[in-house]
């Protein structure tokens, strides 16, 4: 591991970095300097992240770019560290655990930049502090199309690659990706203080947080003017809100240790992630969870359990329990209002949209109640029969545009039960502007998503240095719901051999 040196030369790559993290202080964190990256090359490139973080794109064809960002050269004006956080992982309190394998450089126009499998540091325990090429494909690829859905997430600028072998079950090569979040801080870090009784250190990352992220907190209603409690409100609202999307994206996020909760509700530390192929609410994605602790249909509640467990690490700033309980409430209200707004965009009925009184009244009204009969009449069905999740809603879209329900009806196996369903449907929809149904329905329900083959061909490819197939994959997750005519085969069911991918934290 070695020091961040004052006195190594630097390069300028444009950016006006401030610090704020590393003012928190030496408690939060070790500064140490990336572990270089042999004769990288770049993976992977995304001009929208460049442009959001105000990178000159034309830093794309540099090779000092590329080597400041292999974490090679040190890059003026940063202050790279690895954090300290803890966390629950599976349920069980694992104690220290820490940046193992990311370094943070610094912030800039508001954004935290990460270089994560930038080589060890002092939280890697039995690591190697790399990434392999395939993770890293996977989760720079995964972060560009779930912020394409308009899902709350951690961006990636890029992907530099390496010859550099690692072990993993079979040697492999690695990579490193830069990360961009407006703050990488998870429940983790809280727990962390928490678990040690430094209080002092706790107020302070809860100061941090509310000053640079959650400024309003102080007057969220229901907290009497308690601004962690107010806090602890707005972090379980946003995680709904994720997860809500999660939902009805058919997205499975795999590893939602307290380690992997970002404080900002973003959705963060891609690993065994899967969009759903069938619909399956106990689908497994990650082959090490035989429990099945993380599947599908189980995210929303142990979202709630995560939130808990950082409402349990705020208690000493908190202070009073039914202030935490009330703040922790919110999840479940936001959650459920979120999830029936998404899934009735994603059945067209426009007139909920417009409803704003539709929010979670203590009785709900008979529509309410309707709809989600009519949802959960549909789930039921999809998961008897492993319908494909995307293709059934994407068809639904154009048949809702088209008026012929022929292509969505063959999906299923028992045609009785769907006939039955699609009449239901279509009386509830019988007097909503057809158009702009379909336009809407067009607009939230994807035609593409990173199906793990897609992200495996992208793999592949890359291995033989073929790096088209990301990029190319890439400008289509960007715009998911667009048509792309040259790439429809991208849009299909997953081949035979997709069943056999399988997919375990290691990376
Ligand atoms: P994850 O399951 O990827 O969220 O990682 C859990 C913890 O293990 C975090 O503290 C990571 O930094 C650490 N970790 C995962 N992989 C490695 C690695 N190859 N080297 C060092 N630390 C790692
Ligand atoms: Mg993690």
């Amino acid at each position: 591991m070695k020091p961040v040196s004052e006195s190594s030369p630097t390069v300028h790559i444009g950016l006006p970095w401030q610090n704020h993290f590393h003012q928190l202080g030496p408690d939060f964190f070790s500064p140490l300097a990336p572990q270089p990256l042999g004769a990288p090359y770049w993976v992977g490139r995304s001009e929208a992240v460049a442009d959001m973080l105000g990178l000159d794109r034309t830093h794309f064809q540099s090779d000092t770019v590329l080597q400041a960002l292999a974490g090679n050269l040190p890059i003026s004006g940063t202050k790279p560290l690895a954090s300290v956080y803890s966390g629950h992982q599976f349920g069980n309190w694992a104690g220290q655990l820490g940046d193992g394998r990311a370094i943070l450089l610094g912030e800039a126009n508001g954004l935290e930049v990460q270089l994560k499998g930038s080589g060890l540091t002092p939280y890697s325990r039995m690591g190697d502090g790399r990434a392999v090429l395939r993770s890293s494909i996977r989760e720079f690829l995964c972060s560009e199309a779930m912020h394409g859905l308009g899902i709350p997430t951690t961006r990636a600028l890029c992907v530099t690659g390496s010859d550099d072998e690692v072990w993993r079950e079979t040697p492999e090569t690695s990579a490193v990706v830069t990360r961009v979040a407006t703050s990488f801080i998870r429940f983790g870090h809280f727990e962390h203080f928490a678990a040690r009784n430094q209080l002092a250190q706790l107020r302070a990352l809860a100061d941090y947080c509310l000053a640079r992220y959650y400024p309003a907190c102080h007057t969220t209603p229901g907290s009497s003017g308690n601004a962690y409690a107010g806090m602890l409100q707005c972090v379980a609202k946003r995680t709904a809100v994720m997860v809500a999307h999660w939902q009805a994206v058919g997205f499975c996020h795999g590893v939602m240790n307290t380690d992997n909760m970002s404080i900002l509700g973003l959705t963060m530390d891609y690993g065994p992630f899967q969009f759903l192929d069938a619909y399956d609410p106990g689908h497994i994605c990650n082959h090490t969870d035989h429990g099945g602790r993380y599947a599908f249909g189980r995210q929303p509640a142990i979202a709630h359990w995560n939130l808990y467990a950082l409402a349990q690490a705020l208690m000493p700033l908190i202070e009073d329990q039914q202030l935490a309980l009330d703040a922790l409430a919110s999840f479940k209200t936001t959650f459920e209002q979120q999830s029936h707004q998404l899934m009735c965009a994603k059945l067209g009925l426009l007139d909920v949209l417009a409803d704003t009184t539709a929010t979670p009244a203590t009785e709900p009204h008979a529509q309410t109640l309707q709809d989600q009969a009519l949802l959960s009449k549909l789930l039921a069905l999809m998961a008897k029969d492993r319908v494909d999740y995307t293709i059934f809603w994407r068809r639904l879209s154009q048949c809702r545009a088209s008026g012929d329900h022929s292509t969505v009806r063959d999906l299923f196996l028992d045609r009785p039960a769907f006939d039955s369903w699609m009449l239901q449907y279509s009386e509830r929809i019988a007097h909503i502007n057809q158009g702009l149904s379909a336009n809407l329905m067009l607009k939230i329900n994807p035609k593409y998503v990173l199906r793990n083959y897609l992200g495996e061909i992208a793999i592949q490819a890359a291995k033989l240095k073929n790096f088209a197939v990301v990029a190319d994959l890439l400008g289509i997750l960007e715009r998911p719901c667009d048509e792309h005519p040259e790439s429809e085969a991208w849009a299909g069911f997953p081949p035979d051999w997709a069943a056999d991918i399988a997919i375990s934290c290691s990376s």
